[in-house]
């Protein structure tokens, strides 16, 4: 059966648990890809270019951004990351489901761009929980954590826009509820039709 591949775009405060939760579907779901992003930010430990991101120097991505080869693009954190407009293209006209975990700012630039997109937001269960987990990942120093947290309380304010809100609370729950989006968009009539009708004559 032929269809668009759907664009799964997923935002959330850093320490959500919102990368650990795509890496979790993208294991269950054959026909889903994460989309790799792009970034000037310096890769952490055990990160590995090409699977994690494409770790590019500055020029490199400003160079990017003026040749509009970025779907979005945005600065978080200090550090610019972007989507790259052709992949994206790429695995839609091939039918492949993406999931692309980016921030509210890119979020904002795709909906615009793509109006069959899904959108889903993943909240932690509390501020408390959220310094908890932050601190407990000490991969990043603590002037950044702290600029994160602020971060977070207006990420969060966004949160009123998307399709769906998946609190993060119990692990294997979270896993469910996003598994259960997933699929009922696949299943969703607009997509399904055009490759069944021709089958049943709908
Ligand atoms: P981290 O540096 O922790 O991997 O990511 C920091 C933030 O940047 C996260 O909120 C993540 O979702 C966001 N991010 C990662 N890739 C992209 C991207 O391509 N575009 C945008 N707009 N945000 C991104």
């Amino acid at each position: 059966m032929k269809r668009e591949g759907i664009l799964f775009v997923i935002s959330a405060p850093s320490g959500a648990g919102k990368t650990t939760l795509c890496k979790e579907v993208i294991d269950i779901f054959p026909n889903l890809r994460h989309s790799v992003s792009y970034t000037t930010r310096p890769a952490r430990p055990g990160e590995v270019h090409g699977r994690d991101y494409y770790f590019v120097p500055i020029a490199e991505f400003k160079r990017m951004v003026a040749a509009e080869e970025f779907a979005e693009w945005a600065e978080v954190h200090g550090n610019y990351y972007g989507t790259a407009l052709k992949t994206l293209e790429e695995y839609r006209k091939c039918g492949i489901d993406v999931i692309l975990d980016i921030d509210c700012q890119g979020a904002h630039q795709l909906k615009r761009r793509y109006h069959g997109a899904v959108y889903l937001f993943v909240l932690p269960p509390s501020f408390q929980e959220l310094r908890r987990r932050l601190d407990c990942r000490s991969s990043d120093a603590p002037e950044v954590i702290e600029r994160r947290i602020e971060a977070a309380a207006d990420e969060i304010k966004e949160s009123r826009w998307y399709d769906y809100i998946i609190v993060n609370d119990v692990f294997s729950k979270a896993v469910e509820e996003l598994k259960s989006v997933l699929i009922a968009e696949q299943c969703k009539t607009h997509r399904v039709l055009e490759g069944v009708s021709q089958l049943f004559e709908i």
